[in-house]
């Protein structure tokens, strides 16, 4: 049985995904504090971890160095205050794998895990299917693999950077809005204000070259 750890001090929430998962039919865990957290998740033991960041001894990111810095390839998905998504997201550029901006629905939840645990699963005997690449300009993404090659070198992207990539890859020479690119990408409610598709379209375009993303002004990104 796929086994998650839950790692939030808000009896609530964590009653509330405690509840939602098993329902869903995982194994459950439930701590409250990082410290216990970064024990059971070091043990191997689990397959994905739900990480708070405000724990009441070590935070969250200081959970997610110890876990990374420990050699854990465990996937996480952070939970944060909507308030602090954007320190989130530059906060989590390296050691998690997704985050919910709280309040979220279950369902939301659910959806993220299981991609994480699908992405997170060995590639299927059956890999001789034929791969669904996205390509442009010398731009390269394989939809099977996660694979993204430029100009025949690998790059590099997380999990969110490709679901962007891949979005402005479908629509090549369309102008994308920053709406478009938020319910699509992200998936969720987010604040009209969230500044995350600017940021993310500053990591693609550091990986991927600047001039490939075009600001169209006052109304989104074209991939050019
Ligand atoms: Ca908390």
């Amino acid at each position: 049985m796929t086994s998650i750890l839950i790692i939030e001090d808000e009896e609530r929430i964590r009653a509330f995904v405690t509840k939602g998962l098993r329902a869903a039919g995982y194994a459950t865990t439930a701590v409250g504090t990082g410290a216990e957290g970064v024990d059971l998740a070091l043990s191997g033991e689990f397959d994905l971890v739900v990480l708070d960041i405000g724990l009441p001894d070590i935070d969250g990111f200081e959970v997610l160095d110890r876990l990374r810095g420990s050699g854990s390839q465990v996937p996480v998905i952070v939970l944060t205050a909507r308030s602090s998504v954007t320190d989130t997201v530059h906060g989590l550029e390296t050691g998690a794998d997704d985050y919910m901006a709280k309040p979220f629905r279950f369902e939301e939840l659910l959806a993220r895990i299981r991609l994480r645990l699908r992405a997170a699963a060995p590639a299927p005997a059956a890999a001789a299917a034929p791969a669904t690449v996205l390509e442009h300009d010398g731009l390269r993404l394989d939809l099977r693999s996660r694979r993204v090659e430029l100009h025949g070198e690998p790059v590099e992207l997380s999990a969110r950077e490709f679901s962007l990539a891949q979005e402005l890859l479908e629509h090549a020479g369309q102008v994308l809005t920053r709406e478009q690119l938020l319910s699509r990408v992200w998936g969720y409610d987010f604040d009209p204000g969230s500044n995350v598709v600017d940021v993310y379209v500053r990591y693609l375009r550091r990986k991927l070259g600047a001039e490939r993303i075009e600001t169209v002004r006052g109304v989104g990104y074209r991939l050019g």
